[in-house]
């Protein structure tokens, strides 16, 4: 009799969560595939209550915080360190997101503007943060490279930035392109370094592969595979990409109207990081497009959360992320409304510091918090001493003198007498002779 009310309970509560329960599974951000009763009753129903609560011990907080967890041998980490539009805010820079496998391997999908200052707060030594893969080279998804290849090189990354992306149409439209053009654009910097600081991560190295390639293998290294297929977005160019790893894989969209490439290449995915672009009202109200501008975007150059939600249910992933629109308070509801259209599968609405754990038995999504006052992370490999001659062999090569002309020097205003006992405190405090330079 016991028994039987219990399960009559239980039935009810399964269909009160059958109703509610896949939106809460979604719209909560919070664990997913860990439900009880065949997932219909959501892991948020577990009973916490009272325990034994220590005032002086540690608890488990439900928040991720960078550096501080092991990534099991078998485990996949993923974060999103950008997930907004081309336009700036504080709350959301543009499309970023970072993998992190448990064999150590680290990977940057898209830089977008603003992203990396997100990336710095994750606290990974730069040299493991040297692989970038980039979808299209819009400046919301690459447009924060120089910032990862200036600040990164300082902060410590003593190995070259190695860049993947797409060829295009013509040469000037390929990642080549705009890497060596990046690369011009910072030539005083370069110069302005030499010398002065272990110059390293100056490196570059770009594998331009072809747009075209369809499930193409543009990476394989260590066990890990990442494929392109191409894109459409815009003009052409564009690819999408697939990460496989010890029987894991991982799908980012970049920027794309649904395909058929998508549809194929995408499925039997743990995890898919799909566009889903601010929905054309809000375009209208809040960016102010013309209706026709917002139609002509919002729908056919990118996907509307609608689209967005039929390309899941075809390809069916283990977890669907959605990103690339403005998260608010007051946007939020419309774009998860009009995904739950089309979708009813397990959702996350990505914002940024929003971090997933995939592994083959869950997948849990939780928020990182963050330091706004992080320095450099440690180095991963120790720095060179900097010497001077460098720019000599930088002028010769370069063929223009790297350096001060006698009329710059000529402005020095005299204060070695406060400088000069800065060189005498650090060969006492360090115990070996530091010698004030004498031009
Ligand atoms: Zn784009
Ligand atoms: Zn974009």
């Amino acid at each position: 009799m016991r028994n039987r009310s219990l399960r009559r309970a239980l039935v009810v509560i399964g269909l009160v969560a059958a109703v509610t329960g896949v939106y809460f599974l979604g719209y909560r951000d919070g664990d997913v595939g860990e439900a009880p009763l065949a997932g219909l009753v959501p892991a948020a129903w577990a009973q916490g209550g009272r325990t034994e609560v220590s005032p002086v011990k540690a608890r488990e907080r439900d928040y991720y915080a960078p550096a501080s967890e092991d990534l099991a041998p078998d485990e996949m980490r993923v974060v999103a360190l950008g997930t907004g539009m081309p336009t700036q805010r504080p709350f959301q820079a543009a499309a970023c997101f970072l993998v992190e496998l448990g064999n150590g391997d680290k990977f940057l999908f898209d830089i977008g503007s603003g992203s990396a200052e997100r990336i710095a707060a994750m606290q990974i030594p730069y040299d493991y943060l040297n692989k970038i893969f980039i979808g299209h080279l819009h400046g919301d998804h690459f447009g924060d490279l120089g910032a990862l290849y200036v600040g990164g090189m300082i902060s410590g990354r003593h190995l070259p930035l190695r860049i993947w992306g797409p060829s295009g149409p013509v040469p000037e439209l390929g990642t080549k392109y705009a890497v060596e053009k990046m690369k011009e654009m910072y030539t005083w910097d370069i110069a302005g370094r030499v010398g002065i600081t272990d110059t390293r991560g100056f490196g570059l190295e770009v594998h331009e592969f072809d747009y075209k390639g369809v499930n193409q293998v543009v990476y394989e290294e260590n066990g890990v595979t990442i494929r392109s297929f191409p894109a459409i977005h815009a003009i052409d160019g564009p690819v999408s990409f697939t990460l496989a790893w010890n029987g894991l894989k991982f799908v980012y969209s970049s920027d794309t109207y649904p395909n058929t490439w998508f549809e194929e290449y995408a499925r039997d995915a743990d995890i898919v990081i799909h566009e889903c672009f601010v929905a054309v009202p809000d375009l209208v109200k809040k960016m102010g497009f013309s209706p026709e501008a917002a139609l002509m975007v919002g729908t056919q150059i990118h996907t509307p959360p609608e689209a967005f939600g039929k390309m899941m249910s075809t390809i069916k992933p283990r977890h669907a992320i959605a990103y690339h629109f403005f998260k608010d308070f007051d946007t939020t509801l419309e774009i998860y409304e009009r995904i739950r259209r089309t979708y009813d599968g397990p959702l996350s609405l990505a914002e940024d510091y929003m971090v997933w754990n995939v592994t083959k038995d869950a997948i849990r999504a939780r928020m990182a918090e963050v330091d706004d006052h992080v320095w450099g992370p440690p180095l991963a490999t120790p720095a060179i001493v900097p010497d001077m001659a460098d720019r000599a062999a930088v002028s010769e090569e370069l063929g223009w003198e790297v350096g001060y002309t006698e009329f710059i020097m000529s402005g020095l205003a005299d204060y070695r007498d406060v400088i000069e006992p800065i060189y005498k405190e650090a060969s006492e405090v360090l115990g070996r002779e530091f010698k004030y330079p004498e031009n």
